[in-house]
Formats: structure tokens, sequence, C-alpha cells
């Protein structure tokens, strides 16, 4: 009898579960990945995170292999290939049990239904742990018995929930078995620069966040293993550690609200008045987003890293979504797009939801209409104006006045392109907007 580890986003040996329960059963043990390139094409998913995924599989394989596992790899084409080959792998090999991770978007959810109803006469029991999150996503609920949808009284029951469970010591692999871990030093190098994380990490000239989003996104690290560690952190008293932590309870917030709602993986807002917003779609203004050419400098250098990079700084990534949403008053799904084409740390859950919140459509819960000013975000953020200069090189030679506003001196940046839009008057246009969209969501309802 053999089982199977059947690897998804989870492209590591280390503090990952699925593989220690197979380990742990003593019986014949493989690993599987189903290639589906189609389904990468469909749901826009960037090259470079492509390139990013396969190259971490094939270091999972030779890990894998030096402790004696096997992985093979099939190409399904896309998620509906899954359920027959794998119910071919399973006959060929004897496999009477199936471990993974369990995923959260609709279409990897609807795959893995599809999985289990094609098994299911075959005796093949199917285990899915939830290993790509700390909390999983059913284990939290409010006083009334609802999902949360609400980010702090979420990130309460969430500490609360892991003081009375022990993720963190649960995955290790046993002592003395012939695996090595290199991914701890990862996680330990990432967070000894985070004791200042909380003021640091607003300014995108520092290097002051872990940079773990890709490895975090594909798996290849565990969330476990991070928290963890962070809270050793947190434990011997530093701040940035638990400011940290409320990174990964975001994390995890985004993914239980995917999970709980599954229109934000059909492209509507968790906000359902906000779906007669009235969005623009403007070709040209979208282009000149894309391609760091609005005219305000912070927003282009944001939008040159990405591209230049396959990563964004988190607040660029709110300020350049806020931009193209509040500013250009473009369709957020316009956005959520690109930034998925082009991140290497593109992940559904956390993509959505920082877009909703920037547009408005989404958990937001900040009771007055959020909208980012980009000069003042720069001057603030950026106040030298180094992360500008390194990625709008017009502008690097002009003082840290001139460079968040070089409209007010021309003659000194002929070749920065002009602003697309005018900042004045932009709350009163995006209320107003919402005000008609709500307007029209209750005469709907009537
Ligand atoms: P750190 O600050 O070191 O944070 C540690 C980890 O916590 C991150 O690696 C990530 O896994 C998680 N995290 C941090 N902030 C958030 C957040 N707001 N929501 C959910 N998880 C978070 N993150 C992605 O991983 N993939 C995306 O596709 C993505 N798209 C985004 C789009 C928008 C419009 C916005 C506003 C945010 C997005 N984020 C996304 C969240 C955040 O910007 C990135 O996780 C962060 O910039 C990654 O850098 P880091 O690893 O150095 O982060």
């Amino acid at each position: 009898m053999s089982r199977l580890v059947w690897y998804r986003n989870d492209l590591r040996m280390h503090y990952h579960r699925p593989l220690q329960a197979a380990q742990a059963a003593g019986e014949d043990l493989r690993a599987l990945y189903l290639l589906c390139p189609d389904q990468w094409q469909e749901h826009g998913v960037a090259p470079l995170r492509q390139w990013f995924v396969l190259a971490s599989l094939q270091a999972l394989g030779e890990s894998l292999a030096a402790a004696g596992i096997q992985l093979d790899v099939i190409d399904c084409g896309d998620f509906k290939g899954v359920p027959k080959a794998l119910e071919a792998y399973v006959k060929r090999h004897g496999i009477r049990h199936i471990h993974c991770t369990r995923e959260y978007p609709l279409n990897e959810m609807t795959r893995d239904r599809a999985v289990a109803e094609r098994l299911a006469g075959a005796g093949v029991e199917i285990h899915g742990v939830d290993d790509a999150v700390l909390v999983p996503p059913r284990a939290l609920k409010t006083g009334q018995g609802g999902w949360y949808t609400v980010f702090t009284p979420y990130r309460r029951s969430w500490e609360q929930w892991l003081r009375e469970h022990d993720v963190a010591s649960v995955g290790r692999i046993r002592r003395g078995e012939a695996v090595t871990f290199p991914g701890s030093r990862v996680v330990e190098q990432a967070l000894s620069k985070l004791d200042d994380y909380q003021r640091q990490r607003d300014l995108p000239a520092e290097s002051g966040t872990s940079g773990l989003s890709a490895a975090l996104s594909t798996g290849t690290l565990s969330p476990a293993e991070c928290f963890r560690a962070a809270r050793e952190r947190r434990e011997q008293g530093s701040k940035g550690a638990d400011t940290w932590i409320g990174e990964l309870a975001w994390r995890d917030f985004y993914r239980q609200i995917m999970a709980h709602f599954p229109r934000v993986s059909r492209g509507q807002p968790f906000r359902d008045d906000t779906g007669w917003v009235q969005w623009r779609h403007d070709q040209e203004d979208f282009q000149a987003w894309c391609e760091g050419r609005t005219g305000y400098p912070l927003v282009d250098a944001a939008m040159r890293q990405l591209q230049a990079t396959g990563w964004m700084h988190n607040r660029l990534r709110m300020v350049s979504a806020m931009f193209l949403t509040k500013n250009l008053f473009i369709d957020w799904r316009w956005g959520e797009r690109w930034f998925m084409a082009h991140l290497v740390d593109g992940d559904f859950a956390a993509n959505n939801g920082g877009w909703q919140w920037s547009a408005s459509t989404g958990t937001d819960a900040a009771p007055y209409f959020r909208v980012f000013n980009p000069v003042r975000q720069s001057q603030r953020f950026d106040p030298a104006g180094r992360f500008i200069a390194r990625y709008v090189p017009e502008l690097a030679h002009l003082d840290d006045k001139t460079i968040h506003e070089p409209w007010r001196q021309p003659l000194l940046a002929p070749d920065y392109p002009p602003r697309i839009v005018a900042l004045q008057g932009t709350r009163e246009r995006v209320t107003a907007a919402f005000q008609a969209a709500r307007d029209l969501a209750s005469q709907e309802q009537h």
C-alpha cells in the first residue's frame, strides 16, 4: 500500500504537515505535482512567478530524492484535467491515501471537489490539512455566529486561537531524519532586520520588510515556521515582531474571506452595493498607469519597480492602487489583473483583498471614505525622494522638495511626463459615484 503527498502551493519539505502525517504512517511514499499551464494562463499568472514555481519544484524534487521520496510531475493542461490524471496515477501506484494542503480560491475548491467525487468509489482517502494558514478559515466565528469581515476583531480572536493551539511546534520534522532545512536560516535572516519594522515598513527606500512574500505565496516557506520565529522575537520584547505577526494575520484574514465569500473569486466586489459603481474603462489612462507615466513621481516609481523587479513595496501597492481607483476612477479589476500578471508573489487572496481595500469595495472598516493624496504620501514616506530617484531617473537630479512635485519647476524635468489627472475634486467625485451606486442598489431592492 502506498501513500501520496499531492503538492500544490506548498513546495517544501520542512514544516509540512501533510508530508509529516504521510511519513508517520510508515508506508511507501510518493510525491506528485500536477502542472496546469493553461490554468496559469487563465489566471493571468506572471511569467516570473511561473519560473519561480518551476525552480522551486526542481529544488523540492532534489530534497525529496535525498530523503528517498520520488516526486513525479504530470502536465494536466488545466484544473479540469486533474481528476482523470490523479485517478490514473493512484491506480497505477496502488495509492490508498492522499495527503495535501487545503486551498481556498473558488477554482481550486471546485477542482478538489471534482477529485473527491472521482475517487469516491476507488477506496482512496483524501487527508486535507489547513497548512497554508496559521488559523483554519472555519475556526473563528464572531459572537453572532458569522464569519469575521472586519480585521481588528478578527486579529484579537486569531491571537487567542494561537495561544490555545500550538501551531508553531506542529509540523516540525522529527529529529534524526535525513533532511536538512535551509529554510530556517532564511526566516531567521529575514526577521533579524525587523526589530524596527513598525517604523521601517512604510519606507520604500529602505529594505525594511521581510521580502518573504514570494516564498510564502508558493509555500516554499511555511507560515507556521515564520510565526514561531516571530513569536520568539516578540517574547524577547521586539515591537517590530509584534507588528509583523499582524501581517501574517492579514494573510489569514484574506484567505478566510476568500473561503467564505466565493463571490470575491468571481470578480465581484465584497460589498454588494459597490457592484453598481460605474468605473471608468479608459485604456489610455490605464496604459499610462501601467507604464509609470502618470506624472505623479511616487506612483510612477512604484509602477516601474513592479515592471523592473516583479515585486512592489506594500505602501506603494496601496498608493498605486488607490491612485488607479480613486484618482483615475478606473475599474479595480483591471489593476488587480495587471498586478497578478507581474508579481512574483501574486497571491489571489492577498491581491484581491488589497485591491478591494484600496477601491473601498472590500472589508475596510474605516468610518470615512479613504482617499490617499499621492503627493503627501510621497513627501511622508519617501521624504528625500531616494526611492523615486532610483526608478525615475528623469527626476533624480531634483532637490527633495521639487522631486515630489516636478510640475512646479517644469523646465528642470523636461523628460518627465505631465500629470494625466488633477487631484483637486477627487474626493467629491468618488463620494458622489459611490452614493449613486448605493442609490441604484437600493432602487434594485425595492
Ligand atoms: P512583510 O511586510 O515582511 O510581511 C510579511 C508577510 O505577511 C508577507 O510576505 C505576506 O505574506 C503577508 N502580508 C503582508 N501584508 C499583507 C497584506 N496586506 N495582506 C495579506 N498578506 C500580507 N501580498 C502577496 O503576498 N501577494 C499579492 O499578490 C499581494 N497583492 C497586493 C495588492 C495590493 C493592492 C496590496 C495593497 C497589497 C498586496 N499584498 C500582496 C500584500 C503586501 O503588499 C505584500 O504581502 C508585501 O508587500 C510583501 O512584502 P514582504 O514579504 O516584504 O512583506
